[in-house]
């Protein structure tokens, strides 16, 4: 099969022929029918961030159809549509039975420690995939598993509370979906701060007030909007000390700042004067957890997540085309979300 793979860091992604996975008895064979290309993928590739071995294929954005069963496989069977959660836990350890998957001392995720969805197939656990209703395309479902299931799991580390106010930092394809989500969620007003008047554009037409940071002091026009308080949830999307150090500032007295964006910088806190004195809360949000899925999809299936206007480019499973997308998203200047159809 067509795998389109990372073999050195630093280095584009090459077109290579590989064998179809062999499945286990638990395991099931997924024929992909699209893939989303996150800005992590850009950092696995830029070493930021490491993938477990080389060479690998990203992707952990997948929607598919069921091509093969393991014989212990009974909940799906040839043909069913399905999207996948992208992390592959024990299922039996303390964090998998409650529910928190991502802190298994054993976890694993698609497209980083297990090979992903760049290619024509995919094996994975079948307890990893999740039914995919007839009304969601493969497209919409394989962001689902990341941008959409990212913005919904960091909106629920918040605790957002209906008619909170919101700032996003950052209105790429995890961002915007954080506006969408936030709406549904009930939220109160909502600020979508980029750099990108194309992102800001998109993000004003799901409801928020943009703001192109690039041209204003973000934080001085959080609180005029908010006529001096700032707001009660910030959510930081990108991955920059500037801006993590800007939502931490936009948020209000007892405001709640979660950390999405990824970055291993070291940021300077004045503990007293920028979190205590304004019993302000700094949440980190890792991932997302299987039982979270069945409500996000729940919500793209009745329409409430308009999750084809976070879809707005489609390629091939080409390598020039994905390390340019790969490219435009380093150079902040990628489609909001970009996925391949193989
Ligand atoms: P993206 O590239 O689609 O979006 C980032 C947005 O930030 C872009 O619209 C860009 O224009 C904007 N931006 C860049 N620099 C800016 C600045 N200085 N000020 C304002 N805006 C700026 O990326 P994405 O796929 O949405 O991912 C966003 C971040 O979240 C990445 O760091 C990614 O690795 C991370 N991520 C984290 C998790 C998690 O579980 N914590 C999951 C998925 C993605
Ligand atoms: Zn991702």
């Amino acid at each position: 099969m067509k795998a389109v793979r990372f073999t050195s860091t630093g280095n584009p992604l090459v077109l290579q022929e590989i064998p179809v996975p062999r499945i286990s008895e638990n395991e099931i064979l997924v024929r992909v029918k699209a893939a989303g290309v996150c800005h992590s993928d850009e950092h696995y590739r830029a070493g930021i961030s490491k993938p477990e071995f080389l060479p690998i294929t990203f992707g952990h954005e997948v929607a598919g159809i069921v091509e093969q069963t393991g014989r212990e496989v009974t909940q799906l069977k040839q043909g069913d549509r399905v999207a996948l959660h992208y992390l592959v836990s024990c299922g039996m350890c303390f964090y998998c039975m409650s529910g928190h998957e991502q802190f298994c001392d054993k976890v694993k995720m698609l497209g980083k420690n297990l090979n992903g969805g760049f290619a024509e197939y995919i094996a994975v656990p079948s307890r990893n995939a999740v039914n995919l209703p007839g009304n969601i395309s493969f497209e919409e479902g394989a962001v689902l598993m990341c941008a959409g299931a990212t913005a919904y799991h960091c909106l629920l580390k918040a605790k957002l509370e209906k008619g909170n106010t919101v700032a996003v930092f950052g209105a790429g394809g995890v961002g915007q979906s954080v506006i969408q989500l936030a709406t549904v969620m009930g939220a109160g007003q909502i600020i979508a701060v980029d750099i990108n008047e194309e992102k800001l554009r998109i993000a004003r037409q799901f409801g928020a007030v943009s703001i192109n940071s690039k041209k204003v002091n973000p934080v001085i026009q959080i609180k005029n909007i908010t006529k001096g308080r700032g707001v009660d949830v910030a959510v930081e999307v990108i991955g920059i000390p500037q801006t993590q150090k800007q939502a931490l500032h936009s948020v209000a007295p007892l405001g709640r700042v979660v950390i999405v964006g990824l970055s291993d910088a070291v940021v300077q806190l004045d503990t007293y004067h920028e979190l205590l004195q304004r019993e302000a809360q700094i949440i980190g949000s890792n991932d997302h957890c299987l039982n979270e899925l069945a409500g996000l999809i729940q919500l793209a299936s009745e329409g409430k997540f308009n999750v084809s206007g976070i879809v707005s480019r489609k390629i091939s499973l080409d390598a020039d085309e994905i390390n340019n997308t790969l490219d435009d998203l380093a150079r902040h200047q990628a489609a909001v979300r970009t996925v391949i159809i193989p």
